[in-house]
């Protein structure tokens, strides 16, 4: 099956006043329809920076891009602000961790999906305000025909991330980014906004973009996972593959600083000691290496002199220089230390 989204060795570089900062640094990957790709990373990962690209939000005077981004058939990196903006929110939308950010406070719900509708489709006032009821009924907003005239401040937090939802699913796109959506809700709400994605990915045959930096997240709603670190991808496979038995140390270092779902509930997690890398001045060779827990494994100093490039390991990719066949026993024996 043809790829509906397919993106070929990314760089995103920004000119700040420090100097160049290489936000996004060759990064491949493909999306089919109907499919969720899990993108996770701490912040400063490139996650966020990879996504506003894609939906031509990035601010042109400053941003060096290179490679390709093709959306069913149209390279979006040569497309114009015009084509970029029909594209946006009628064929991908995105949604935020913050609601409010992207409702205005000024308009009521329904005016708001039902602008969004008329935009792109050119429908009255009245099919528009039938829409947007329609659509806060699908998000599972309780009495929308009543509801719909709210403003943004009269629902609760849940309420508006799911109008956030009902907005960026009014023109039914085909690709939605959602950039870590649920992060500001509570548990309940969390698991019911994930489930509504999941049924209206299921209805509409959506592809998603989730970005997020827990796995516990990706483990409930990704199909694939892409793992990055740096502006790189260091993993990337299936969500069983990762999930399961992970080949990048750094992957390794996530999955012990999530709780597990059957393990003891009093287990202290362990953040992978370090901060993120400056990417203004990336780490020079692996740029995981100051962090990593296995660099002084690997001979020569490679892991400080020589960037790992992505290569298939059991199936899927994988970028580090540790050898194979010896990952299984130092990952196990790692885990078992902690
Ligand atoms: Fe760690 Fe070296 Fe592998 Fe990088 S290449 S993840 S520093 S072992
Ligand atoms: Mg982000």
């Amino acid at each position: 099956q043809q790829p509906f989204l397919s993106v070929r060795d990314l760089k995103v570089h920004f000119s700040t006043e420090d100097g160049i900062v290489k936000a996004v640094d060759g990064l491949t990957f493909d999306l089919t329809k109907g499919k969720t790709l899990g993108i996770v990373g701490e912040s400063g990962s490139g996650k966020s920076v990879t996504n506003l690209t894609i939906l031509g939000l990035h601010d042109r005077e400053r941003t060096a891009i290179e490679g390709e981004i093709v959306l069913d058939g149209k390279d979006l990196l040569t497309a114009t602000e015009r084509e970029l903006e029909r594209l946006r929110g009628n064929k991908m939308a995105m949604i935020f961790q913050d609601a409010l950010a992207s409702l205005s406070p000024y308009h009521t719900i329904g005016k708001q999906i039902g602008e969004t509708y008329r935009k792109h489709t050119g429908a009255s006032k009245k099919e528009a305000r039938d829409r947007a009821i329609e659509m806060l009924r699908r998000v599972g907003i309780p009495q929308p025909d009543v509801r719909v005239d709210d403003y943004p401040h009269q629902f609760s937090g849940g309420m508006r991330q799911r109008a956030m939802i009902a907005m960026a699913l009014v023109c039914d796109p085909e690709l939605l980014i959602a950039d870590e959506p649920t992060t500001a809700l509570d548990v309940t709400v969390q698991a019911q906004i994930m489930d509504l994605l999941k049924d209206l990915q299921q209805e509409f045959g959506t592809a998603i973009i989730f970005i997020t930096h827990d796995l516990g997240v990706i483990a409930d709603i990704a199909d694939d996972v892409l793992v990055m670190y740096g502006g790189r991808c260091v993993e990337r496979g299936t969500k069983e593959e990762v999930l399961r038995d992970p080949q990048h140390p750094y992957t390794v270092g996530l999955m012990s600083s999530m709780p597990s779902l059957d393990g003891p509930v009093d287990v202290p997690l362990e953040p992978i000691p370090g901060s993120p890398p400056s990417l203004l001045n990336p780490p020079t060779g692996c740029r995981f290496h100051p962090r990593c827990a296995f660099a002084d494994k690997v001979e020569d100093g490679l892991c400080s002199s020589k960037q790992p490039s992505l290569e298939v390991v059991k199936g899927r990719g994988s970028a580090c220089h540790l050898p194979p066949q010896q990952r299984p026993e130092l990952f196990a024996d790692f885990a078992g230390s902690r």
